[in-house]
């Protein structure tokens, strides 16, 4: 099992730093990568990212909703592809500079299944950059 990270994802990385074992990896490139994703073989479970995400994106992989009823104003982001009317962003969202490639505000009420994303949480290690992410950020 494994705590996994959904659209509601805005890449601030107020997460990454409470992980015990150093698993939260933010995505590159972003037009392909565009959250934060938790290695699965390596998280245990302690849910201590939970609590500081500010737009509650981070669930435990059993509970992520799959009748997520967006509340009013709430912004998801997502690749071109699956989010085709997304814009760029660059500024602040409940108190917090953000910077998006892709991203959307939702007027609230609409349904989100929120497990299809747990397949790109495994697949950002399992094909993805991975940890090699970490480098790409740097770069
Ligand atoms: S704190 Fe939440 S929004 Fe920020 S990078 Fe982590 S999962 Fe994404
Ligand atoms: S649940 Fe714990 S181990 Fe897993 S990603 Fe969050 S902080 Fe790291």
């Amino acid at each position: 099992m494994t705590h996994i990270v959904t659209r509601l994802c805005l890449r601030d990385t107020a997460c990454v730093e409470v992980c015990p074992v150093e698993c939260m990896v933010l995505g590159f490139p972003e037009e392909e990568w565009p959250w934060l994703y938790i290695d699965p073989d390596t998280c245990i479970d302690c849910g201590a990212c939970v609590p500081e995400c500010p737009y509650e994106a981070i669930f435990p992989e059993e509970e992520v909703p799959f009748d997520y009823e967006a509340p009013p104003g709430v912004w998801i982001n997502n690749t071109k592809e699956l989010l085709p009317d997304g814009q760029p962003f660059e500024g602040e969202i409940d108190g917090h500079p953000v910077k998006l490639l892709n991203a959307k505000q939702l007027q609230g009420g609409e349904i989100l299944d929120l497990t299809e994303d747990i397949p790109p949480n495994y697949e950002f290690f399992s094909e993805g950059p991975g940890y090699d992410a970490l480098e790409m950020a740097n770069q």
